[in-house]
């Protein structure tokens, strides 16, 4: 089976790089030049733990994986081409901006000459691919091609391992024909009895928004029961892992922290809503999380304010939205920053990979090599992101650096009662 996939952002170059591992030859396209260029040489644009090692193989050894910016020349012997652009928020409105989508369909439908399939991976509203059926149907005749529906659950940070062990794939069809050569696309992992659903299209594409709506509620959710626990002295990380064994809960995304982030929580919840009231339907709960997490960065600020001295310097570890990524997309650690930094306090910083991302976009940041250095002679520091290296950093000497000793611990990775001992103030999330 050939395959081709448009758009190589994390969702293309991932799920490009796993189908050849699967042995599909498989071509990623991008319009962006630099990207390919990058890529053609061997070099991944973005941070993903074990991307080098499976673009190395198959761009050089097995020749299964290649990089174009032409749609046109690379779809024309594909049996399968995937959409995998971007689907950002609107800047007006909470709907999913669809001009991506819209216009590699048109693109699609210009160049195809025998049958083939069209997938929809990137994350779209309900009836988007019955729009993308419409727009390539009024160039080419219906017969040369199918469309479906097939959303993708990787995470940033352990992609490579969510695509080859996912807990489930989704299938979206409308015809046995499209089923079928979906099924034997997917033989590898059904070989691995990992659950295939097949669904029509619009259950399908309804499925991810319900999916990452459901987790953003758990976190939002958590979070404010940490705002209680915070209020009566109890402790919100207790009550998580009480909640998550219970097995109808499960223990996963019950951590309270400064508010869910990243490319797609915050653009899905807003675009699941949006989508729901075109067809007159309100998403109060959907809606009340949105609100929730737009308040969480400026209730987080107001703790750290009422704590530390206006004007004083921050250091802030861990810019990305979250470990293993160097996306910096609705990063809360970076909201709270800018926020704070607006309010007239010194952000100094450290992220092991996201700096060269945020030193792009926050100029006014001040950016050091490591951890220690960030925190010398500042007045608190803000873990913002749980890396593991800030696990176990060494405050016995860092505590010699600062100039105040104080610790906001928003993703609650240290024990207060440790670095009380070493005489930090320590203010941890919800507890
Ligand atoms: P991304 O921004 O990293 O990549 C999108 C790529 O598409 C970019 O490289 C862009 O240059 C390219 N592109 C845009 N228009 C193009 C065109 N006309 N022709 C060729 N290339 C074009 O996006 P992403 O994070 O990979 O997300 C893609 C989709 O997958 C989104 O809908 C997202 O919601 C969904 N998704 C993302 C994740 C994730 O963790 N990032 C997980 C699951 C689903």
């Amino acid at each position: 089976m050939k395959l081709a996939i448009v758009g190589t952002g994390y969702v293309g170059l991932v799920s490009g790089a796993c189908f050849a591992e699967f042995g599909y030859q498989t071509v990623c396209i991008d319009r962006d030049i630099s990207r390919i260029e990058s890529l053609n040489s061997g070099k991944c644009p973005f941070y993903e733990p074990g991307m080098d090692n499976l673009l190395s193989k198959h761009l050089n050894t097995t020749k299964l994986l290649s990089f174009s910016t032409s749609l046109s020349y690379s779809i024309i012997n594909a049996d399968i081409i995937f959409i995998t652009v971007g689907t950002p928020s609107r800047r007006l409105d909470d709907d999913a901006d669809l001009s991506y989508v819209w216009s590699v369909a048109e693109e699609i439908g210009k160049s195809i000459e025998k049958y083939s399939i069209i997938v929809t991976k990137s994350t779209v509203p309900v009836g988007t691919s019955k729009e993308i059926k419409k727009i390539i149907g009024n160039i080419v005749s219906k017969d040369l091609f199918d469309v479906v529906s097939n959303p993708e659950f990787l995470r940033e940070g352990s992609a490579i391992d969510d695509f080859m062990r996912p807990d489930r794939v989704v299938v979206g069809t409308e015809n046995e024909k499209s089923e079928k050569i979906m099924k034997e696309l997917y033989r590898p992992l059904y070989l691995r009895e990992t659950p295939v659903f097949n669904t029509s299209i619009e259950t399908a594409e309804i499925i991810k928004y319900a999916s990452n709506s459901f987790l953003a509620t758990k976190i939002g959710f958590i979070n404010e029961v940490a705002d209680l626990c915070e209020a009566v002295g109890a402790n919100v990380q207790d009550v998580s892992k009480a909640m998550g064994i219970d097995q109808r809960i499960g223990a996963k995304f019950l951590n309270a922290g400064p508010g869910y982030g990243g490319s797609c929580f915050p653009k899905d919840v807003k675009a699941f809503s949006s989508t729901a009231k075109k067809f007159k339907v309100d998403l109060s709960i959907i809606n009340a999380v949105h609100k929730s997490n737009q308040k969480r960065v400026e209730k987080v600020a107001y703790k750290i304010i009422q704590h530390v001295k206006s004007k004083s310097v921050l250091s802030f570890l861990g810019l990305s939205f979250k470990p293993n990524t160097d996306d910096i997309r609705e990063s809360s650690s970076i909201k709270l920053a800018n926020y704070l930094q607006e309010k007239g306090y010194i952000i100094n910083c450290f992220d092991p990979v996201a700096m060269e991302n945020a030193k792009k976009e926050f100029i006014n940041f001040n950016y050091f090599n490591n951890a220690q250095e960030a925190c010398n002679k500042v007045d608190a520091i803000i873990i913002g992101t749980e890396w593991n290296e800030f696990r176990a950093l060494n405050f016995s000497e860092i505590a010699k650096i600062v100039r105040e000793k104080k610790i906001f611990d928003l993703r609650n990775i240290y024990d207060e009662s440790e670095l009380q001992k070493l005489g930090f103030e320590y203010y941890g999330t919800g507890k």
